[in-house]
């Protein structure tokens, strides 16, 4: 696992934490599992940036389960949860030691004093001002409580941060609010599968549609506005729907995407080449030409341009066309404080903040420039296992 972590990042991840990753993993599952009744199998996507069939899920395929479940253990073993109580200070002693934190609610302020504190407070990618250039033209597809409250709230300790300005891009998302994405990855999986190509504004390919992920998404991003539009015929947009409206988008708000006429993203329109191409504002011509070399490609079971599979070449069945745009996104930030082996943040001089450890996306290196998929939740289970180990060791 750590060799592929390492080819998937290209040598840039922190080696000592994809170690702690790649060799505590497996016991963290089993500790979880046993925790809370978590019943992992196989998952049914298995990628192919993992040399091996490894990546597991569970039986709702949901984050909510694990969240649930884990929460119901927890409190039931007797620890308390305080909701509606976000940190804004820590708490010092006169020599500088961590010794709590203070939280504010709507409703009250909470101080809360401890030995030790494990900082797992995720990443910042929905705090504008925290975003570097490499997120410019990207769209978040995360949760609001990415906030990086904790770059403000730990300032007094002047820890170290590295890799501020990472992010783990993909493609297929479309920007249903300006800057705010949404994922059509199961859709767009299926319609490339079924010969869909991908387009740019000046009406050329720009892909092997069927490669892996980091290569849609590097064509993507070099393209201009950084958007790629995929063109489908009917019998491909009807299976592309289904699968819209099974992941998290309304019949309603794609009509109304529709009726949007491509003057306002996400760009959604249907209609012969020509119209579609107007609205979208692609080059008709040169879509017209691309489509049929493409038709070519199609006949003679070889892919000129970039190679495709024939297994994914399919000729389009329809003159009526419909036309979506693809834009990469983003949720997960990949740089964060600095910590050693033991988890525990490191101040600017080197030292070792005593009592404080980090766990999760709020820590940077594990998974470098890019984590394959299912590694950010590998790295931040198996860093809250680590770090509360130490914590115990550390109290005993
Ligand atoms: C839509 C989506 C899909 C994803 N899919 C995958 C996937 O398939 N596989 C994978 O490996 N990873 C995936 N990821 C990434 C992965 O989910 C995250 O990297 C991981 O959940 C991070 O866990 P964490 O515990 O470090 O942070 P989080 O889960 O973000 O938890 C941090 C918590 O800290 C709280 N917090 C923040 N600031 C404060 C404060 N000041 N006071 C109190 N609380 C605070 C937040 O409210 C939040 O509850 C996905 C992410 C998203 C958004």
């Amino acid at each position: 696992m750590a060799a592929d972590v390492r080819n998937e990042s290209l040598q840039t991840n922190d080696e000592t934490l994809t170690k702690l990753m790649t060799e505590n993993i497996g016991e963290a599952i089993d500790f979880i599992s046993d925790f809370a009744g978590l019943n992992y199998g196989k998952a049914q996507t298995q990628t192919p940036e993992h040399s091996i069939d490894r990546q597991i899920e569970l039986p709702s395929s949901s984050s909510y389960e694990l969240v649930k479940k884990v929460s119901e253990a927890f409190t039931k073993k007797g620890g308390q949860i305080f909701l509606d109580a976000r940190v804004e200070h820590i708490l010092q002693d006169g020599n500088g030691k961590v010794t709590g934190v203070v939280a504010e609610g709507r409703k009250r302020k909470l101080a809360v004093r401890a030995n030790a504190i494990i900082l797992s407070s995720g990443g910042y990618g929905a705090n504008l001002e925290m975003r570097g250039k490499e997120s410019q033209g990207l769209d978040y597809y995360g949760p609001q409580t990415s906030t990086g409250d904790a770059y403000k709230f730990l300032a007094p300790l002047d820890l170290q941060t590295k890799n501020i300005g990472w992010y783990k891009v993909y493609p297929h998302g479309v920007e249903v609010e300006p800057g705010i994405a949404k994922l059509t990855t199961y859709a767009s999986k299926k319609a490339t599968d079924m010969g869909a190509i991908y387009v740019n504004r000046e009406g050329t390919r720009i892909v092997d549609e069927s490669d892996v992920y980091a290569t849609l998404r590097n064509a993507v991003l070099k393209q201009t506005d950084k958007v790629a539009f995929l063109v489908m015929d009917k019998r491909t947009w009807e299976e592309f729907y289904n699968l819209l409206v099974l992941h998290d988008f309304t019949e309603e708000e794609i009509q109304q995407y529709f009726a949007n006429d491509g003057q306002k993203t996400p760009v959604f329109v249907h209609g012969n080449l020509k119209e579609v191409a107007q609205k979208a504002g692609i080059d008709a011509q040169t879509l017209q030409e691309t489509l049929n070399n493409y038709e070519k490609y199609v006949t003679q079971g070889k892919d000129e341009e970039f190679g495709r599979d024939p297994q994914f070449l399919h000729s389009y069945e329809s003159d009526e066309l419909y036309v979506v745009e693809q834009r990469d996104r983003f949720a997960t930030t990949l740089g964060g404080f600095v910590a050693g082996s033991n988890l525990k943040l490191l101040a600017k001089d080197g030292e070792e903040i005593p009592n404080v450890w980090g766990a999760g996306e709020v820590v940077g290196g594990a998974n470098g420039h890019d984590s394959m998929p299912s590694m950010m939740n590998t790295w931040s289970i198996s860093s809250g296992f680590v770090a509360a180990n130490n914590v115990l060791l550390g109290l005993k």
